[in-house]
């Protein structure tokens, strides 16, 4: 397993692909071949989330860690990511499959919940509907605060063939931030807590294939999907090898929000944050916040869902005088590249 090791700090960090859709479901690929492109595209792990489907078996393929989750999939609104189930659930009701997955000792989280709107803010221009979150009264256990397919389908314009083929093309310009009602959703639900309302980065690869050409054309292949958002999870120490058991850190640490948010199309380098994601620390007089990213970069430290520092640099550390939850976004170019969860300080 490829575990990136800080030199100086004992830190192992795993990266993820998660949201895929295999061909039990609507997407084309089996196990085989998306776990040979993970591997290819340099992921630790990945969870498989067909829709309303557990049936893809788990376990390790090609050195990769494929764990299995379902997308419920109601017709047309409220898709919920659901892990560490063994049943397949099917409701239509939010409340009913939120609580019935939790029953089965798992969690969920609500897959693009504000799907489209494109990035002008304008209503998508095409022909399919968006699914989204209907009832945000309704809290899930977490949110899928970035989707690159819901995305690029939020910026799709198929009215002419020119656009078509510049979305299919140039389908990554189009992925350059997480949504922005998902995100003020989430720091709502965070700042009305004390817990810690965790949030994943989620692909929704298929590996679609159309037929509508001369030639079969296969619309962003697993392998250059598992290299744009991906999930950093930081331990200690590395993961065991015994598949159940890492499986079960992993899914911890989803489920805790130690899980850090990178489009990998934006840099490959990792930025190095020395408090992780879903950290509860007890305020003291010298709890800093040292970010470190290898280019210059623009970095904003928010808390309690406001901006308190923002800065174009390499480097920041802030001291944190105050109690509540901080995260961190960093943009490089004005392009969305990474994503915290909350760290909790009381
Ligand atoms: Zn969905
Ligand atoms: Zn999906």
């Amino acid at each position: 397993m490829t575990a990136n090791k800080y030199e100086k700090l004992n830190i192992y960090q795993y990266m993820g692909g998660i949201h895929i859709h295999s061909a039990f479901s609507d997407g084309t690929g089996d196990v085989d071949l998306i776990s040979k492109a993970a591997k290819k595209a340099g992921l630790d792990f990945i969870i498989v989330t067909d829709h309303n489907s557990l049936d893809i078996e788990e376990g390790y393929y090609n050195g990769v860690c494929v764990i299995k989750g379902e997308e419920i999939s109601p017709d047309e609104k409220n898709h919920y990511l659901a892990f560490g189930i063994n049943e397949c659930i099917r409701s239509d009701n939010p409340k009913e499959f939120i609580e019935e997955v939790r029953k089965q000792g798992g969690f969920g989280f609500a897959a693009h919940p504000d799907e489209g709107k494109n990035k002008k803010g304008q209503c998508r221009k095409n022909s399919y509907a968006p699914i989204k979150w209907t009832d945000k009264n309704i809290i899930p256990d977490g949110i899928e605060i970035w989707n690159w397919f819901s995305q690029w389908g939020d910026n799709l314009n198929d009215s002419n063939i020119f656009s078509l083929i510049y979305s299919y093309l140039f389908g990554h310009k189009s992925v350059t931030r997480p949504n922005e009602d998902t995100m003020k959703w989430w720091d709502e639900l965070n700042n009305n807590t004390g817990e810690i309302i965790p949030a994943l980065g989620g692909i929704d690869s298929h590996a679609l294939i159309v037929n509508d050409y001369i030639i079969p054309i296969k619309i962003f292949p697993y392998e250059k999907m598992f290299n744009t958002i991906t999930n950093i999870l930081t331990f200690e120490k590395p993961l065991p090898e015994n598949f159940t058991a890492r499986k079960e850190q992993i899914l911890n640490a989803i489920k805790e929000g130690n899980n850090l948010i990178i489009n990998r199309k934006i840099d490959k380098h990792i930025p190095k944050i020395n408090l992780t994601g879903g950290l509860k620390v007890k305020l003291s007089d010298n709890l800093c916040l040292n970010i470190e990213t290898k280019k210059k970069a623009s970095i904003k430290i928010i808390h309690n869902g406001k901006e308190l520092y923002g800065k174009i640099a390499k480097k920041c550390n802030l001291i944190l005088k105050e109690a509540g939850k901080y995260r961190v976004e960093i943009k490089v170019k004005n392009k969305g590249f990474a994503y915290t969860n909350p760290i909790l300080v009381y």
